[in-house]
Parts: structure tokens; sequence; C-alpha cells
């Protein structure tokens, strides 16, 4: 049973023209080869939701790889399939995707008074879904483009701001759905529904999730980590008791939520301040929730989430020097540029942003902010082949030579070419036959 309702007016008023041109040329496509072709899942559900989200999943009820396949051959687009699984993708010029699934036309043979009918595929496909509000499917061929078709209820749900799955078995089926309710539940401001409520509750104390595996608990845990605001998800995965499947030990109380706090207003600081610097985030969120954890407790867990020898190496060394500095090296002096400049070097910016949310004072947290914002920019004017052309034996001096000028620049103690020749001149005479001028390599 489905109920039918037509959303143009949304489609068009949402979402950008050649979306929409993409989405009315693949249901004419499908219509051409005899096959239908649907929108479904996330991008259907925040369509009505008036939510920003341009990546489309299609069904169509036919061969999907064929669907694909002449699509990006009259478009000149790219494609890649999974014969296995009947899917593909295509690749659009500016790398926006699009997911193709098959689903295939059913016959059933109904007893004999009765003929064949055709049992819509789409329903099936739809089934497999975890929640209702996953399952919304936009029919795109021409004549019905933009009919909403709903099967199980999510256009309730979503009017509901309910997190519903399809039936009693599927937490069973798939765990990671725990995670996934929890994440589009704090996402959307929603409820996960009474009864859902239970199955998670039943799922969780029946172990389920333990019998994961950690690729996948790490993957829905990083989805979580990377949602806007992350604390409301991990706080309600305490609720629902998930985390002792990485630690007994996680003890979610006051503080680590006043650390994911400060934990986001850094990540939002270097966002704000390094546009286009990548960071991971999931990874800054990581250090912080294991950061309370005893060594031991850390390397379980990690080995939980199947981190690899050198992430695990790399967890314990971060904690084991951000400790050290914090608790050390900032409080015992004040420290030049290039001091701090050689602490903070060996630290990739994930561990820097978890450093700053660490810090209890004032000191620290400027020292990495002018380490980001200054510090790590500086360089000599000099290079080892000035060296080579000034007449130093190549060698381990060149190294130490040039972090030594690399030091001076950054206590400011030399700001320019000619100074540094003029510090090489004085440091090193002996490098360039005793006292005599060092020949500048330009003139
Ligand atoms: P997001 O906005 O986080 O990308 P999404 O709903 O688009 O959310 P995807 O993880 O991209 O989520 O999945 C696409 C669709 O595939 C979902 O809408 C859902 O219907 C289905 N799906 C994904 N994971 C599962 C799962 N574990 N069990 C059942 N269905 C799933």
């Amino acid at each position: 049973w489905s109920k039918r309702k037509n959303v143009v007016a949304v489609i068009m008023e949402q979402l950008p023209r050649e979306i929409v041109q993409t989405l009315k040329d693949f249901g004419k496509l499908a219509k051409d080869l005899g096959m239908k072709a649907y929108a479904v899942g996330g991008f259907v559900r925040d369509l009505l939701l008036r939510r920003s989200n341009l990546d489309i999943d299609i069904v169509v009820e036919g061969d999907g790889i064929e669907f694909a396949r002449t699509y990006a051959r009259e478009h000149g687009i790219r494609c890649r399939f999974h014969k296995k699984f009947n899917t593909a993708v295509l690749i659009f010029p500016d790398d926006r995707r699009v997911d193709v699934a098959s689903a295939r036309f059913e016959y059933y043979q109904y007893p004999a008074a009765l003929p064949i009918v055709e049992f819509s595929s789409l329903k099936m496909d739809l089934y497999r879904r975890d929640f209702t509000i996953n399952t919304l499917a936009l029919a795109l061929n021409p004549g019905e483009f933009g009919q909403l078709i709903d099967f199980f209820g999510g256009q309730r749900d979503l009017k509901d701001k309910t997190i519903r799955v399809l039936h009693n078995l599927s937490l069973v089926e798939d765990p990671t759905r725990i995670l996934r309710a929890i994440r589009f539940e704090q996402r959307f401001g929603f409820r996960i529904g009474k009864q859902t409520v239970a199955l998670i509750r039943n799922a969780v104390r029946m172990g389920l999730l333990q019998k994961l595996g950690g690729r996948r608990l790490l993957h829905e845990i990083q989805l979580i980590m990377v949602e806007d605001d992350p604390l409301p998800p991990l706080r309600r995965m305490n609720e629902f008791a998930v985390w002792p499947v990485l630690s007994a030990n996680i003890l979610f109380d006051q503080k680590l939520e006043d650390l994911f706090v400060r934990l986001r207003e850094v990540v939002s600081w270097h966002r704000l301040s390094f546009l286009d610097e990548p960071l991971e985030r999931w990874w800054v969120y990581m250090l912080g929730l294991f950061s309370g954890l005893a060594a031991a407790d850390v390397e379980d867990a990690c080995g939980r989430l199947q981190f690899t020898a050198g992430q695990r190496e790399r967890i314990a060394w971060a904690y084991r020097t951000v400790s050290g500095l914090l608790w050390g090296f900032f409080p015992a002096a004040e420290h030049k540029p290039s001091a701090i400049f050689r602490a903070l070097q060996p630290f990739k910016p994930e561990e820097l942003v978890f450093m700053m949310a660490k810090a209890q004072d004032e000191t620290p947290r400027r020292a990495v902010s002018h380490y980001f914002h200054r510090y790590r920019h500086v360089s000599t004017e000099l290079k080892g082949r000035d060296l080579k052309e000034m007449g130093v034996p190549p060698g381990p001096i060149y190294r130490v030579i040039l972090d030594e000028l690399l030091d001076a620049r950054l206590n400011g103690e030399v700001k320019d070419r000619q100074e540094e020749l003029a510090y090489l001149r004085e440091r090193h005479a002996e490098l360039f036959g005793g006292e005599g001028e060092v020949p500048d390599p330009a003139s």
C-alpha cells in the first residue's frame, strides 16, 4: 500500500536547476529503456525536511548497470560499476557522484484464477533500509515525475519527528543501525520511537554491538564524530550504555563533556582560521574520548576498532607527548619561538587542536595559536644550494646551519637574506675560511 503525493513544487523550490534537470534526464532515460527510476533514501528525506543534500541515490526497476552505462555514454561522463551487486556510480565532471542500484521486477504467480502480477521490487528494496524516514522514494519517469512513494509511513514519521525501524529484527540484522538511529535522531532533533528505543536497549543488552566488526563500528563512530555537533549523539550513546563496547572504563562525565565542548570550539577556530586546510575531526574527538583512559585501556579500545599498528603507536605517543608539554615544558619557563616551534613541529594539526582544548591555561593555547598562524610558515631564505655555492662541503653540517638559521629567524634575530649571511659569517667563520668574508652566492 502506498500513499501517493506529488512534491514537484518542493523539488522546484529546494533543488538547483541543474539537479532538477539531471533527475528529469534519469526519468526520461528510464522510460526509453523500459525501466523505472526513483530517487530514494536520504536525498528524499532531506528534500522533505528542506535540508540541503545533493547526494542522489537512484534505484531503477530494471538493470541499473545498463541504465548507468547508457546515461554515462549519452552525457559523456564517467561510470563505474559492480557487476556482483548490480550497482553503478555515475561520476559527474564536478565530482558529484550518483549511486545507481538495481531492483528487478519480480513476477508472482498467484493461484490459478488470478493473473500474474508484477510485484514492485522497489518496495522490497526499500524494506531493507534502516528507518522509515529513509524509505521514501521519488518517481522520476515522465508522467509521474515528483510522485512521492511511501510504503512504510516515512512521511508520518518525518512529521512526527520520529526515528523508527521497519521491523523488530532490524537491529539484529544490522546492529550498526543502533548508532545510525542515534545519529539521525540528534542531527534532526527527532526522537527515537518508543518501540525502537526498547529494541535498542534490548540489542545493547544482548551484546549485539560486541559482535560487530571493528571496521564497521569505527565507521559509524566516525560518522557521529564528524556531525556538526558530536556531543549530543556521543552523550546519547552513553545513555544507551554503548560505550562499554570500546572500554568499560570510558567515563562519560561532566569533565569529558566539557572537553568535547572545548574540542568543538577549537575545531571551529581551526576551520575559520585555516579555511582550506583539512582536519580529520573524528580523530580529534577520538583523542578526546580516550584521553581519560589508562594506556592499557586505550590500547584495548584501539584494538577493538582495528586501528593499524601505526595509529595505535601514534595515539600513545600523542598522549605522552602532549602531557609532557602541557605539564612539563610549558609551565617550566618562558620559551622562545624557536623552542615552541621545535616542540610543536612533530604534531599533526589534529593533535595540536587536541592539545589546545586540553590546555588549562593561556600560555600553551597562545603558543599553539602562534605556531599555527606564524611559526610553521617561517623559512630561511638561504637554502642548501646557497651553502653549496658558497663552497661549504656538503654534509650533515648543512642541517645544523640551516636549523640554526631558522631558529634565528623564528626568534627575530635575522630578518632577511643579508642578515642571514651576516649571521653565518659570525657563527661559522671557520667554514668560510677563517675570518674572511662570506661570499653572497647571488652576487
Ligand atoms: P547521510 O546524510 O548521513 O549521508 P544518508 O541517509 O544519505 O545519510 P547513507 O549512509 O549515505 O545515509 O545511506 C544511504 C541510504 O542507504 C540511507 O538513506 C538508508 O536508506 C540506506 N542505508 C545505509 N546504511 C544502512 C543500514 N546499515 N541499514 C539499512 N539501510 C541503510
